[in-house]
């Protein structure tokens, strides 16, 4: 299995290179360093650019609360709907698209690795058949941790090494990739009704902070060489003047941050970043959180763009939920998983003639444009929470664009529209920033070896498009690029062309990463564990671990530590 990608506009950051005209030479799944030419198969990609796959860290698409968001929105279904062909299978939904549809829209759009955030181990079985069902892509899934009664119970005793072995038993055991924390402490004040308002508040029967939750965590991620930092909601989101508990959050990981490298990724940052004191009043927070940023290096984050359209959001955070349904008035769901987390799905319609939503919406390009160091700031909506995936060419349009984004705010609420930043932002990232943020930066920060860049070695999943860097000023041409990332010319995964001029022709599998953390020591299995099984689940021990036969593809990445 031979493919040479000939002279294409190259650019893959990992690698230094930008928009170098050269081949990518692929044998066998991985790129190589050369292939004879007259052997294999061919793309020319003469005036295209050529980009590593496309990786999301942080994309709902799979498990309970992405299913029962299906479940509770029929409406959703019928505003957009999939043809079976004769490769494809059919399918619906605008914002929480089946399982396929998923699949191939994010293929058509050149990604080749996507990462489900937000998994309760106590549904991990039911996220890992979903994940099975999802083709074109790799993927992963995150447990959430920050809330797991034996996490609290070993932290706040300070036993960090026997905390770290149970994150290292339940990495096994749901089969995830990262550990997750949602609003700590406060998904445990959820199940009394209650709910935290600063990292230093106490969580009900515990005997614990927030701020000792996230350091704890982030020391354990540590300690166990996990490949991805911590991944946190942070406390207050959604909330005006959540922007000081954001801060305050990044000081408290300062501690953690001994070596220079990063302990903590802080996911949809838009959401995390209000000013003012009330809806009437609020206002942007992406000055104040930017400038920590770009003199920090100890946290990597991504943007949470919202989209001006009807969307459905969906988190572990129960209580924001809530506070989202008094506002809106929506149907709305709200779930306890118990000694786990918590969970709360409810439509939203982001509209431009909202001042709350229009500011929202400025926030997040704020954000992105305002961090100087692409490393640091990934380009994601939350999916589905801020808009669904598919409106990522529009928000690499709004990036590399300042006349894209000024024909967006003007059509915003007026009072939003004087208190935007974005008009005094000229900065216009580049196609080699754009592959950052789409793609390299991802990879990197996920700790993804093989992934995000075309050096020897790496997965053959590479993304053409049909943009000619040097024929057009993509600034100006925005529409055109726009156009070009929402029908990638060529998708190939593990070397094989899997969608080309925007439609799949050919089906891929996908593997499903996870991390095997083999410990010094070992969680015992014993009287006492089932005990609490039995006591506090509703499922017994036996049947709680997901075993292999619940992978189709499995694709495990051993670490060792040293606990
Ligand atoms: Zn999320």
């Amino acid at each position: 299995m031979e493919l040479l990608i000939k002279n294409g506009f190259v650019f893959d950051p990992l690698n230094g290179i930008n928009g170098e005209k050269m081949d990518i030479a692929i044998k066998d799944g991985k790129i190589v360093e050369s292939i004879p030419e007259r052997k294999g198969k061919k793309i020319d990609a003469t005036g295209l650019t050529v980009m590593p796959g496309g990786v999301d860290i942080h994309t709902h698409i799979a498990g309970a609360e992405v299913n029962t968001g299906r479940l509770m929105r029929p409406e959703d279904h019928i505003k957009d709907t999939e043809r079976k062909t004769a490769l494809t299978r059919s399918g619906v939904g605008y914002s929480i698209p089946s399982t396929f549809t998923t699949g191939y829209r994010y293929s058509r759009m050149g990604y080749t690795t996507i990462m489900n955030p937000s998994m309760p181990p106590l549904e991990a079985k039911h996220t890992h058949e979903e994940l099975n069902d999802t083709p074109m892509v790799d993927k992963a899934s995150y447990p959430l941790l920050g809330d797991w009664w034996f996490v609290l119970e070993y932290l706040q005793k300070g036993d960090l090494e026997e905390c770290a072995r149970y994150v290292a038993w339940m990495m096994n055991t749901s089969k995830g990739y990262a550990i997750k924390i949602v609003n700590p402490g406060g998904l445990e004040s959820w199940g009394f009704g209650r709910n935290v308002h600063s990292i230093d508040d106490q969580v009900p029967n515990f005997c614990i902070t927030p701020r000792e939750i996230i350091c704890g965590l982030a020391k354990v991620n540590k300690m166990l060489n996990l490949p991805h930092t911590i991944h946190l909601h942070t406390n207050n989101l959604g909330l005006p003047g959540n922007y000081v508990t954001t801060l305050d959050t990044m000081r408290a990981l300062e501690s953690v941050a001994t070596d220079g490298k990063p302990v903590a990724h802080i996911t949809h940052l838009q959401f995390s970043s209000f000013a003012g004191d009330g809806w009437g009043s609020m206002r942007s927070g992406a000055e104040e959180i930017s400038k920590y940023i770009n003199t920090h290096s100890h946290m990597t984050f991504d943007m949470g763009q919202v989209i001006f359209t009807d969307t459905t959001t969906m988190t572990a955070d129960g209580p924001f939920e809530y506070t989202l349904y008094q506002l809106s008035g929506h149907k709305w769901v709200n779930s306890d998983v118990e000694t786990e987390t918590s969970g709360g799905i409810i439509p939203f319609h982001y509209k431009r003639n909202n001042a709350v939503n229009a500011t929202q919406w400025s926030i997040a390009l704020e954000l992105a444009l305002m961090v100087d160091d692409p490393w640091k700031m990934f380009m994601t909506t939350d999916h589905p929470n801020g808009g669904p995936f598919t409106a990522y060419p529009k928000i690499i349009a709004w990036l590399i664009s300042k006349k894209a984004r000024a024909a967006t705010l003007k059509r915003t609420h007026k009072k939003a529209q004087k208190k935007s930043l974005l008009p005094s932002i000229n900065r216009e990232l580049s196609l080699y920033e754009i592959a950052i943020v789409t793609r390299a930066g991802q990879a990197k920060a996920l700790g993804l070896k093989n992934k995000g860049h075309l050096g020897v070695g790496a997965d053959a999943d590479v993304a053409i498009y049909n943009v000619n860097p040097e024929e057009i000023d993509i600034a100006r041409k925005y529409k055109t690029v726009r156009r070009a990332f929402r029908h990638a010319a060529y998708t190939v995964k593990d070397g094989k062309i899997v969608v080309k001029d925007g439609e799949v022709v050919q089906h891929a599998d996908g593997r499903t990463m996870w991390l095997n953390v083999q410990t010094a020591e070992q969680v015992k299995i014993d009287d006492e564990i089932k005990r609490k099984f039995k006591e506090y689940w509703t499922v017994e021990y036996e049947n709680y671990p997901v075993t292999d036969h619940y992978l189709k593809i499995s694709d495990p990445i051993t670490i060792k530590a040293d606990v």
